[in-house]
Parts: C-alpha cells; sequence; structure tokens
C-alpha cells in the first residue's frame, strides 16, 4: 500500500486540469455572466440550472444541494471515489506521474486502482477485435453479416469475438502484466476451482465505453447451442468502473450529437444501436442488461438540457418553424409488450422528463436493426420522425385491447385507463388526457371523470408511496379491468433505496 500521494504532485494535477472540460463531459453548461457557466446541477435532481462553475478559480457550487469545492471534489462526488482515487483518475487523464510519501522516505510510483481496470478493459477490447477475424470467430461474423453490418461498421462499432476455452484471455492479460486479482476486479475473469477462468467465452462482444470512450466493460451475445450460460446476452457484472444502471452502449460515438440536436433515441440493444447510427440516427444509445432507469435518466437530461430556455422544458416539445425540434427523448420498443414497457416508464419517470418523452414502435414490431434490414435507411430515419408522445402511446395501447363497440369493452378500457390517467401529475395534462381517451372510447365524458377521480383519490392516500410497484396500477380498479400488471422482478423501482430517490423527488 503507497503512501499519501505527494503534495507537489496534486498540485501539478490540479494545475493541469480544465474543470470546464471535467464538468461539460457529464453536464451541458451555458456562460451566465463573466467566467461563470450554469447547469443542471449532476448531484440533485433539479429542472432550472443551479449549478455554477468557476473554470479560471478551479471552484463549482450548486445552490441547490449545497455541495460545492474544487476539481478532486467534484471527480470525488462524480465518481463516488475518494480524494486520493480522484488525483490518481485526473493524473491518469493528464499523463502526470504520481510520487506517493513511503514509510522509509523514499518515493515510489503505482498507478491507480481504476486506472488499471480501465486498462485491463482497454486491453481485453483490443484482444476481442483481433479475434473477430479469427477461423474460430466464422459464428459472430455470420450474425453481424446476417444483420447487414460491413467489416468496416464492426471496426467502428468495435464488434468482436470472445474465443471457446476458458482461459484465453486470462493468458493474453497475465502476458500483459495484469495480475489475476486486477482481472477479477475489471470483471473480466472469474475465480474458479482451479484458478481464475475468463468471463466471456465463445461470445461475440460490443464494448461499453463512457462519454470520454474510455472501455468499462462489455456486452456479449450467445453464438453456441452449447453455450454454458443460457442468457442470449451477458454483461461484466457490476465493477469499481462498471454500473449498470450508468451505463449506456453507443453514448461515447452518440453524445456530441446528443447535446447539440438535443435528441437522444433509446433503443433495446446493441445491434439496433449499430443500425440507428448506421441509419443516420446517430443520438442513440442503449441500456446494457437493464431497463433504463432514474440513473440514466439523469445522465440523458443532463445532456438534452434545453439552453436556449435555460432549463429543461416543462411544457412538453416546442415546434418552432426552421427550428429543430427542442428537446426529445425517444423511446423505441419492440415486441407485444411494447406497450406494458412503455407504461412502466411512464410512471417511474419524473414529471419533466416525461413531458418530452416519445415513443416509437414499428408497424409489425420489428426492432430497429430488423426495420433497417427489411425497409432500408429511411424506414428507420421515420420510425423516430414519427414517434408518439409517451402518455398517448400507453393510453392508446391500453385502450387498444378491448373492442369498444360493445358496452362491456368500452366500460373494460374507461376502467384500464383510468388509473393511467389519474398519475399524470399536471392537473391540465389529465383533463386533456381524460378528453382524449373519452372520444375514443365513445363514452360520456363524466363516466371517465368519475373513475379518473376515484383511482385518483385511492392514489393520493398513498402518495408517499405512489411508486411502489404492489400498488402502482391500485387493486380496487375491479376484476379483469386490464390494467398493465407489473412484476416486481422486472420493475426497475422495486429497489427500495431507488424508490426512495423517486420519492424525494416526488416531494
Ligand atoms: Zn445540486
Amino acid at each position: 500500500m503507497a503512501g499519501m500521494i505527494l503534495k507537489e504532485d496534486v498540485e501539478k494535477v490540479r494545475a493541469a486540469t480544465d474543470l470546464y472540460d471535467i464538468v461539460s463531459a457529464s453536464v451541458t453548461l451555458r456562460p451566465s455572466g463573466t467566467g461563470t457557466f450554469v447547469g443542471l446541477c449532476p448531484f440533485h435532481d433539479e429542472k432550472t440550472p443551479s449549478f455554477s462553475v468557476r473554470p479560471a478559480l478551479g471552484v463549482w457550487h450548486c445552490f441547490g444541494c449545497g455541495l460545492g469545492g474544487d476539481v478532486f471534489g467534484y471527480v470525488e462526488h462524480q465518481e463516488n471515489i475518494d480524494f486520493r482515487e480522484a488525483v490518481e483518475l485526473l493524473a491518469d487523464k493528464y499523463h502526470i506521474e504520481l510520487h506517493y510519501e513511503n514509510s522509509g522516505g523514499r518515493t515510489e510510483h503505482s498507478g491507480s486502482k481504476r486506472a488499471r481496470l480501465i486498462e485491463a478493459n482497454e486491453e481485453a477490447q483490443r484482444f476481442f477485435m483481433s479475434q473477430i477475424m479469427s477461423k474460430e470467430a466464422l459464428a459472430a461474423r455470420k450474425l453481424l453479416g446476417g444483420r447487414n453490418f460491413s467489416r468496416a461498421d464492426c471496426e467502428r462499432f468495435g464488434c468482436g469475438y470472445a474465443p471457446q476455452g476458458w482461459d484465453n484471455l486470462v493468458r493474453y492479460l497475465a502476458s500483459k502484466g495484469f495480475t489475476q486479482q486486477e482481472m477479477l476486479d475489471a470483471g473480466l475473469a472469474r475465480q474458479g476451482q482451479r484458478g481464475v477462468y475468463d468471463y466471456f467465452r465463445g461470445r461475440a462482444t460490443w464494448p461499453i465505453r463512457d462519454s470520454t470512450g474510455r472501455t468499462l466493460g462489455f456486452g456479449a451475445r450467445k453464438l453456441y447451442d452449447d453455450d454454458q450460460i443460457a442468457a442470449k446476452y451477458i454483461n461484466t457484472p457490476d465493477t469499481q468502473l462498471y454500473r449498470k444502471t450508468q451505463v449506456l452502449y453507443g453514448i461515447d460515438l452518440a453524445k456530441s450529437s446528443i447535446v447539440k440536436k438535443r435528441q437522444v433515441v433509446i433503443v433495446e440493444g446493441y445491434t439496433d444501436v449499430m443500425a440507428m447510427h448506421l441509419a443516420g440516427i446517430d443520438t442513440a444509445v442503449a441500456t446494457c442488461g437493464t431497463a433504463f432507469g432514474a440513473e440514466h435518466a439523469k445522465i440523458v437530461r443532463r445532456l438534452v438540457a434545453d439552453d436556449s430556455l435555460g432549463a429543461v422544458q416543462l411544457v412538453g416539445p416546442l415546434n418552432v418553424p426552421g427550428q429543430a425540434l427542442s428537446s426529445r427523448i425517444v423511446f423505441t420498443f419492440d415486441g407485444d409488450a411494447a406497450g406494458q414497457k412503455a407504461a412502466l416508464h411512464a410512471f417511474g419517470l419524473d414529471s419533466a422528463f416525461l413531458s418530452q418523452t416519445f415513443v416509437a414502435v414499428a408497424d409489425d414490431n420489428l426492432d430497429p436493426c430488423d426495420l433497417r434490414i427489411n425497409r432500408g435507411d429511411q424506414a428507420v430515419r421515420s420510425l423516430i420522425e414519427h414517434a408518439k408522445p409517451l402518455y398517448d402511446f400507453v393510453i392508446d395501447a391500453a385502450i387498444g385491447r378491448f373492442d369498444t363497440t360493445y358496452a362491456t369493452g368500452q366500460m373494460g378500457a374507461v376502467k384500464a385507463v383510468a388509473p393511467l390517467i389519474a398519475q399524470i401529475r399536471d392537473r391540465s395534462q389529465r383533463d386533456l388526457y381524460a378528453r382524449k381517451a373519452t372520444r375514443r372510447i365513445g363514452v360520456d365524458l363524466d363516466i371517465m371523470q368519475r373513475e379518473v377521480r376515484s383511482a385518483h383519490g385511492q392514489l393520493h392516500v398513498r402518495d408517499e408511496d405512489a411508486y411502489s410497484p404492489r400498488r402502482r396500477f391500485g387493486a380496487g380498479n375491479g376484476e379483469g379491468a386490464g390494467q398493465p400488471r407489473v412484476e416486481p422482478g422486472s420493475n426497475p423501482y422495486a429497489n427500495p433505496a431507488e424508490r426512495r430517490a423517486l420519492e424525494h423527488r416526488a416531494a
């Protein structure tokens, strides 16, 4: 264990660091007075910017949550690491060699743990990419070729191949000087009875990177029937670097376009991200092995922050002639469960986010990758252009499940949509959607309003726990009313800590 980092080295790192660069990697900043920039605080949830940065002085402060400090403090909070690790991370970024005081008074150099884990992942990525042209990787090349991806496309997105066998990567990383502990800590190897072995074996791989392009982990797709892991896709387990609730595949490629266009498109898979970018939708990203959750929403909101109005819009997108549409978050879903998945998002994320949220589903439930194969790039672009506002989509999907030519179907539809409409926080929007749904179902407005009021009343009583999956759609809405059911295990907000965070925000 090395001792403290020498003070002069800490100051060297501070001098080399540009606070503006560091903060703007994750927060969209706009000028506000001489030498000051503001943006949405990355450490608490807010709709108007109270987070200010003064790069020349090297300080930042949030008037909303009271946090503030220097560049090291920023990195500590941002990465959830301690001071020493923050210095090491920045030293690594700006190529400054650190020296440590040790007991003998001598100094020594050692790379930080985090930097080593990134290096191990970068090295693994080089290895997987070098394997994609091997004889053994034919199945991976066929898979990618079958999805209309050329060799150049695969290189651009870093597609690779993890060979079959037990220790190909382990031996390669050992030859590059990585210890077994580092391989385990990087999520690249597992501990077996006879030593460590490769985590990814016989699979096509995609590198999952942060917004600055550093490889944090991998997603890997099954290729062989005799794969010992049944799951079609597996990901790096959570490590010091990789947290599945915070990573988005493609963010390194999409980030600058997301900021510029104030649009982000969220798709469901690695090949969908590739298909989107190749079709010209260069703002596409995907979650990795988990549903889109509150942490992802925070990352996205900070990037699409609508700086023309000084904040994320609260009233929904404006259509200004001659200008690009104001900020939009577009989800694409495929499969029959699209409506249900959208409903989960609709009531799990906060309302400012929802007013800019759209849903795009291809006619015959094609995912973006298949859509591009069958109908070409233009069809993919058109899918995104014609996305529907999230609430409209969820409500239409719920009504669509009933035959409203009959009174029983009409009543079923009313009972299905009332609890959905009742959860829209904005009262005027709630009224609008009640009227819209009433027209579609073909019933009197007062029938719908009565049901919405009743559902809202029930929600009101349990407001402090409105996000509880068990209670989300209410229990007393009638047998067979056909509300989307939420499986507790599939709910990204079932986690008590996340729910608390959401409740805190709702308060
Ligand atoms: Zn704050």
